[in-house]
C-alpha cells in the first residue's frame, strides 16, 4: 500500500516541499519514502513517511552493507532532520501563547481547592489554532492525568487570535498526594493550521495550601 493521499499532503506542506534531507526546493521533483520498507513491515503512517529528492531517495537507499562504504543513513537521524525541516517550514504557523494555573477568578476572589483554574491566551494576531492540553497529577513518581477530556488531551481547543479562555476543573481526592506537596504538570501542543503538532516541554506547578495558590517549577 502506497501512503494515503492525506499523509502526502500533509508532509508536503510540511517541508513545503522541499527534500528533508538536502533542503532543496523540489517542486513536483519529490518523493514522499518510506523510512522503513513496507517489505520490512513499514507502515503507511505519516511516522514512517519522509520526503525526499530522487537524489537524496537514491543516496538513502545506496549504501550496500555487504559492503560499507561511508555511514549509512540510519532512520533515527532521518526522523530529527525531517522534523527539524518540518518545523523550519511551519513554525510560522504557531503563535506565542500563555497559559497558567491560577486560583483566581478575576474580580470574584479565589476558588476553593481542589477547584482548579486554567486559563490561556493566544498573543498574536497571527492564525487561529487548536491546543491539546495535557495536565497530570505527580504521584509518587508516576503522571495521573486529570480526569477531564479537556484537560486529559482527549478534546482539542479552539483557539483565535487574541482570545483567551479561562477554565477549571475538579483534583479528584485519589490524586492529591497525603504527606507531599502536589505538582501538578502541563504539556501543551500546538496544533498548527497545516495539521502539525508541535509539543512544548512541560512545566511544573506546585500547590501551596497556605496560600491557596501556586508557583512554577521548570
Ligand atoms: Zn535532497
Amino acid at each position: 500500500m502506497p501512503f494515503s493521499q492525506e499523509v502526502r499532503t500533509r508532509t508536503l506542506l510540511w517541508c513545503d516541499r522541499h527534500c528533508c534531507l538536502c533542503k532543496k526546493a523540489c517542486g513536483v521533483n519529490i518523493e514522499v519514502h518510506h523510512l522503513i520498507p513496507q517489505s520490512k513491515g513499514g507502515s503507511d503512517e505519516i511516522d514512517n513517511a519522509i520526503p525526499l529528492c530522487f537524489e537524496c531517495h537514491s543516496e538513502v537507499e545506496r549504501y550496500n552493507s555487504d559492503h560499507p562504504i561511508g555511514t549509512k543513513y540510519k532512520v533515527e537521524e532521518l526522523k530529527i532532520r525531517r522534523e527539524q525541516v518540518y518545523e523550519e517550514f511551519t513554525r510560522h504557523l504557531v503563535p506565542p501563547v500563555h497559559y497558567e494555573i491560577t486560583q483566581m477568578i478575576p474580580g470574584r476572589g479565589k476558588r476553593t481547592f481542589p477547584d482548579v483554574g486554567f486559563t490561556i491566551t493566544h498573543l498574536s494576531d497571527s492564525l487561529p489554532v487548536q491546543l491539546r492540553i495535557i495536565i497530570a497529577s505527580q504521584l509518587m513518581g508516576s503522571s495521573q492525568p486529570i480526569p477531564s477530556e479537556h484537560y486529559s488531551g482527549k478534546k482539542l481547543w479552539n483557539l483565535n487570535p487574541r482570545s483567551s479562555f479561562s477554565g477549571h476543573f475538579k483534583i479528584p481526592d485519589s490524586l492529591v498526594p497525603q504527606n507531599d506537596n502536589l505538582e501538578l504538570r502541563v504539556t501543551l501542543s500546538i496544533i498548527d493550521q497545516y495539521g502539525r503538532e508541535h509539543s512544548q516541554l512541560s512545566t511544573g506547578h506546585i500547590y501551596m495550601p497556605e496560600r491557596n495558590d501556586w508557583y512554577a517549577e521548570p
